[in-house]
């Protein structure tokens, strides 16, 4: 779990006074990475506490997170400074704080990234980290993966050494994002919430964690908020959404998503609305529910991704697909392999 969270409407501004205790030496410095959208964002720009040799390092979130990119950025700080930094802060949407939380874990560990995709293949405890979301529903904020792709798959580093050691949740900073964004990196958090409380990996907490945020993303999505409390409840959702999956696992949507984003590198909010949309037999209600949500929001899906694929690359993304075992399990049960056939998924594939 993460040891520490702050949340509040402004509480982004109290990052120099919690991070400060945690700095080791003059030396030492602090890494922020930040997501490039924010590059001339004054305002938020001046709320970074930056002192000695800390600096800021810009990340495009054009492509989601490989785990050669990890690898470079671990090397430039390595070669930057004669110490290991004093900690490593992530201000971004699922796709900075999961970098993050891989150079923190990378700066400890030898040898690639890649080597630790799996779970539980990490040994040594990251540098101290931070996460600050500024767009809510992943809930990478609270997890205990990095998700990564890497030259064979696409897999999380998945360890006891993952999660953050802080956050701070600042609903003001999810302010300025497109409706599109928002509606698809939000149903993240309801996609998770369905997988989770329909799977079979279901127990006491992650039903808890996961009705909680259910419910809160349908306030959100067909409800009537106003802006701000929109802003604070998907930031709670994504939290619980993420902490129920954390106690048990995702499903059809996710495992078939990452198929799409590994083949024709579709971004994970996206790829699961796509996905999601064709899952009637797998989620019923959960289904019915999400086309309410995309038709209050004037949301319109890409249609034919996968139109004119080749066999050979549908065999790919059913190859990744397959490769994620425990989500099939959780959602079809032990006896999956029975049930989801190559023809199946490509049947479905060819759909979106
Ligand atoms: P993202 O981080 O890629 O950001 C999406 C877009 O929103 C980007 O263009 C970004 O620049 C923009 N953005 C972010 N904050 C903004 C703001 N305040 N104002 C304006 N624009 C803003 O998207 P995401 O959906 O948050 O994250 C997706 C990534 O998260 C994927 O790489 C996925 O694999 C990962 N993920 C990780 C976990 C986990 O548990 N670790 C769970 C789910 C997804
Ligand atoms: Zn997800």
């Amino acid at each position: 779990m993460v040891s520490r969270v702050v949340f509040g409407r402004g509480s982004f501004t109290q990052l120099g006074e919690i991070i400060t205790p945690m700095r080791l030496n003059e030396r030492a410095p602090f890494i922020f990475l930040v997501d490039d959208v924010f590059e001339n964002n004054t305002t938020l720009l001046a709320k970074i506490p930056l002192l000695y040799e800390d600096q800021i390092i810009f990340i495009s979130t054009k492509e989601e997170p490989k785990t050669s990119q990890v690898d470079i950025l671990v090397e430039n700080i390595v070669l930057g400074s004669s110490v290991l930094p004093s900690g490593i802060i992530g201000i971004g949407g699922g796709s900075v704080l999961d970098l993050a939380k891989a150079v923190a874990l990378m700066l400890t560990n030898n040898g690639l990234s890649q080597e630790y995709q799996g779970w539980d293949l990490i040994k040594q405890k990251g540098i101290y980290h931070v996460g600050i979301p500024t767009i809510s529903g992943t809930g990478a904020e609270v997890s205990r993966t990095t998700i990564l792709t890497g030259p064979t798959l696409k897999l999380g580093i998945n360890s006891d050494f993952t999660p953050f050691d802080q956050v701070i949740l600042d609903p003001e900073l999810t302010e300025g994002i497109s409706k599109e964004q928002w509606f698809y990196t939000g149903m993240d958090c309801y996609i998770h919430c369905v997988e989770s409380l329909t799977g079979s990996y279901l127990n006491a907490f992650s039903k808890t964690y996961g009705e909680t945020a259910l419910e809160l993303c349908k306030e959100i999505f067909l409800g009537t908020l106003t802006p701000s409390e929109s802003q604070d409840k998907l930031m709670m959702a994504s939290w619980h959404g993420g902490m129920s999956i954390a106690y048990s696992q995702v499903g059809v949507a996710h495992a078939m998503s990452y198929g799409l984003s590994f083949l024709l590198g579709t971004k994970h909010g996206i790829g699961n609305c796509i996905v999601f949309d064709h899952l009637e037999e797998f989620y019923p209600e959960g289904v019915q529910l999400f086309k309410q949500m995309k038709a209050k929001h004037g949301i319109v899906l890409p249609q034919g991704i996968c139109a004119n694929l080749s066999d050979k690359q549908f065999d790919i993304m059913i190859d990744v697909s397959l490769s994620l075992e425990p989500l099939w399990e959780n959602a079809i049960g032990t006896d999956w392999k029975n049930k989801i056939t190559r023809s199946r998924l490509k049947d479905l594939y060819s759909k979106m």
